[in-house]
């Protein structure tokens, strides 16, 4: 048996020890894809996340400190032009780094953004509803083409991130099944929701929202629409109004005030989670959970 000396043994454990020894530099722009990148790098590394807290996916502006994180990036995960305008300029500025546009992605389902009735007329988000991950189908199709864009950055890692997908669509795969169990109850259970971002959720188990708060977060809501809303919240044509904790929650209780309407939250993006691998099955469960508790019971 041959001893292997201390200092040797030492140093490999090091190396071992030192996850991001040889990782590319990854940012992703929102807690969403930031999560599924984080599960994808397991073990080699963790991706740098671009909006934390609890912003607005849509009223972000580049602050100094994020343009450098930007400029140290092998590779960048955002969703694409649809939702991150205020990266097109410091992107076309971006050093060596890869730009993965997810929105883009093979296998990625892209909706238009809805017309007509409640949800308005104004087009906040161009012509593609860019809120793709809320359907677990996407975030599949989404963390192939991350891991597509790591192993091409970076073959040293190839196996790892191989079977790190293989593991995270498994998971994935059985989420989408339990959601899909969940939401069975809800299928004609009229709602409003704050802002147009539940399309692909809606779509994909079969939901009933009839309408949109604002059709436009940052903006105040003019008072026809907010008569509209009303009437809808008093006739029955919408049992439960989702506020978002990013927004105050002010307009929408003045909404259901007097009525048998309830208000409920509804988080798109998880802004009190915290970052990684795991937040992305919590967000979702989350809005399994959230709508379920509103709209669940019966008035
Ligand atoms: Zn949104």
């Amino acid at each position: 048996m041959h001893k292997p000396k201390p200092i040797r043994a030492a140093l490999i454990l090091f190396l071992f020890a030192l996850p991001s020894w040889g990782a590319p530099s990854v940012l992703a722009t929102i807690k969403p894809i930031h999560s599924l990148a984080a599960g994808v790098m397991q073990g080699v590394g963790e991706p740098v996340l671009l909006i934390g807290g609890a912003l607005s996916e849509h009223s972000y502006e580049l602050k100094p400190s994020d343009a450098r994180k930007l400029q140290s990036a092998d590779v960048v995960f955002e969703i694409g032009p649809d939702m991150e305008t205020y990266l097109t300029g410091p992107l076309k500025a971006l050093g060596g780094g890869t730009i993965v546009a997810l929105e883009y992605a093979p296998g990625v389902r892209l909706y238009p953004a809805r017309h007509g009735g409640l949800w308005g007329e104004e087009d906040e988000h161009g012509p593609t509803d860019p809120h793709i991950w809320l359907d677990p189908r996407n975030a599949i199709a989404m963390t192939r083409a991350i891991a597509a864009a790591l192993v091409k950055r970076d073959p040293a890692h190839a196996a790892v991130y191989r079977a790190n997908v293989a593991r995270q669509i498994v998971l994935l795969e059985a989420l989408d099944r339990e959601l899909a169990a969940k939401f069975v109850p809800l299928r004609d259970r009229p709602y409003i929701v704050f802002h147009d971002a539940y399309r692909y959720l809606e779509e994909r188990y079969g939901l009933h929202s009839v309408g949109a708060v604002t059709v436009a977060p940052d903006r105040p809501v003019g008072t026809r629409r907010v008569a509209t809303l009303r009437e809808a919240a008093a006739s029955g044509r919408a049992i439960c109004l989702f506020r978002e904790p990013q927004f105050p929650p002010k307009l929408i209780e003045a909404l259901v005030a007097g009525t048998k309407a309830r208000v409920g939250v509804l988080d798109p993006l998880g802004a009190d989670l915290t970052p990684g691998p795991g937040l992305y099955p919590r967000l979702l469960r989350d809005l399994a959970q959230s709508l379920t508790d509103c709209l669940g019971k019966k008035n």
